[in-house]
């Protein structure tokens, strides 16, 4: 198993939509691990394929403290929510500029998603489980939360992001 590389805002890529999974083979089995690991190295609660530049609807999450109860979920979907919506504070492993934001998301949620043993399954969920699933399903959509932001709150963490990616180029460029 492997730590993956992230990719950060505002990288194109995390604009795609990513692709339904048809065969859950060893690969996918190994891409579910990789990215649990990479999300606990990164001390997120949750990873989308779409923030490791891969382009499938597979997404981990696991928002214990003790870090000890992961979920890989396969071809994720909301089937049914309740219309109350409240603030949910986020970040994101692909915006790492320290900093919380709310927006509002679903209370309560149902989804239905495969599992490694290609198993349809339901859950439903509230608070912040459910808020990190919608989280992460609209990576598999190409959407962030900064999204859901004002323009002005937007263009600032695009300031910051922008400073944050020269560093990481200025540093490439003296180890070479
Ligand atoms: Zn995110």
């Amino acid at each position: 198993m492997s730590i993956m590389k992230l990719l950060y805002f505002p990288n194109n890529k995390l604009r795609i939509k990513a692709k339904y999974i048809k065969n859950i083979n060893n690969d996918i089995i190994s891409l579910g691990k990789n990215m649990l690991k990479t999300m606990y190295f990164y001390n997120g609660i949750g990873l989308a394929a779409t923030q490791v530049g891969i382009n499938k609807r597979i997404i981990v999450v696991d928002i214990t403290i003790k870090k000890n109860n992961p979920l890989i979920l396969i071809n994720p979907e909301i089937i049914k929510f309740d219309k109350l919506k409240i603030n949910s504070k986020e970040g994101c492993l692909s915006i790492p500029i320290k900093q919380q934001y709310s927006i509002l998301r679903y209370k309560k949620i149902k989804i239905k998603a495969k599992n490694l043993m290609n198993k349809y399954f339901e859950l439903e969920i509230y608070d912040l489980l459910s808020f990190c699933i919608q989280h992460e399903i609209d990576h598999l959509n190409g959407i962030l939360f900064i999204d859901y932001l004002s323009n002005l709150k937007f263009q600032r963490i695009y300031d910051k992001m922008y400073k944050f990616n020269q560093k990481i180029i200025s540093f490439k460029k003296k180890i070479i």
